[in-house]
């Protein structure tokens, strides 16, 4: 193959016009929240939602003992999940916001594509209160909000593949359908996914300014991640804190941030006063 296009330079300039031109048409531009970033991704925002109800309607089925539905973690969750939503939503005002709390061991949590939140009971001890919680659910909710998934399904050019799960059909393979299941960020860095380093550094910014706005100190997120430096040492990140350049570069970004974090927070407090 590789013989014939490079005896034949006009074929191949043509087919790599045409794959390109395929991928152009099956995406589409966007710009991400607060860090403005011009993206293209996949998929329209009411496909993301179906994807993403299609993988949390599956995950509670599979949970159905462990949901936890009462009692202080519960409460703490709703409560601030809520906080943090109605941030989100003023950037995605179409997105169905829900959050569900799994009795799990594991440091972890995420938000599938249109706002399906997940949260396991491990990750409570290490955030403690609720500015630390609002930290971990800020930066889930905006790998969602910056179509972080489906920047993903773009780059791997499995938008065909995606849109056919969510028709129910059976055009892709099984190794296909793991691959997409794995962008949409459900179970965390065990399932294998990863969202690039510069999204994770993305959804670190935003989900700043979100709690922020939400009126949390953002000197807490500081806080809440030099505790998860030191509960993950040796042992598998979680999903928030999986394919990140290091903890510690984390840290000295979001210390970066603070002072926009700050303003922001600041603000929010002056017009819900007004
Ligand atoms: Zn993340």
């Amino acid at each position: 193959m590789l013989a014939f296009l490079v005896a034949r330079p006009l074929i191949a300039i043509l087919l790599a016009a045409v794959v390109g031109g395929v991928i152009w048409f099956s995406t589409r531009s966007t710009t991400t929240p607060v860090t403005h970033r011009q993206e293209r991704v996949a998929l329209t925002e009411a496909q993301q939602m179906q994807l993403g109800n299609q993988q949390y309607a599956k995950t509670l089925r599979e949970n159905r003992a462990r949901i936890v539905s009462s009692g202080a973690g519960y409460q703490q969750v709703q409560r601030v999940a809520k906080r943090i939503e109605t941030q989100a939503s003023r950037d995605k005002p179409k997105f169905i916001w829900r959050v569900t709390l799994i009795r799990k061991n594991e440091a972890n949590a995420y938000c599938l594509p249109g706002g399906k939140i997940v949260v396991y009971t491990g990750i409570l001890p290490i955030t403690r209160n609720d500015a630390a919680l609002a930290t971990v659910l800020g930066h889930e909710v905006a790998h969602a909000t910056a179509e972080h998934s489906a920047e993903r399904i773009a780059r791997e050019q499995l938008t065909q593949v995606a849109t056919a799960i969510i028709a129910g059909g059976v055009a892709f393979t099984p190794s296909q359908y793991v691959r997409v299941v794995a962008l949409l960020g459900a179970g965390g860095a065990a399932a294998g996914l990863h969202f690039s380093r510069d999204q994770e550094s993305e959804a670190d910014h935003i989900g700043l300014i979100y709690m922020a706005r939400a009126g949390y100190d953002p000197h807490q997120a500081v806080a809440f991640w030099k505790r998860m430096l030191r509960a993950s040492k040796g042992k598998e990140p979680p999903e928030f804190a999986s394919d990140h350049p290091s903890d510690a570069h984390r840290i000295e970004q979001i210390e970066k941030w603070l002072p926009e974090a700050e303003k922001a927070r600041a603000a929010s407090r002056k017009s819900s006063v007004s």
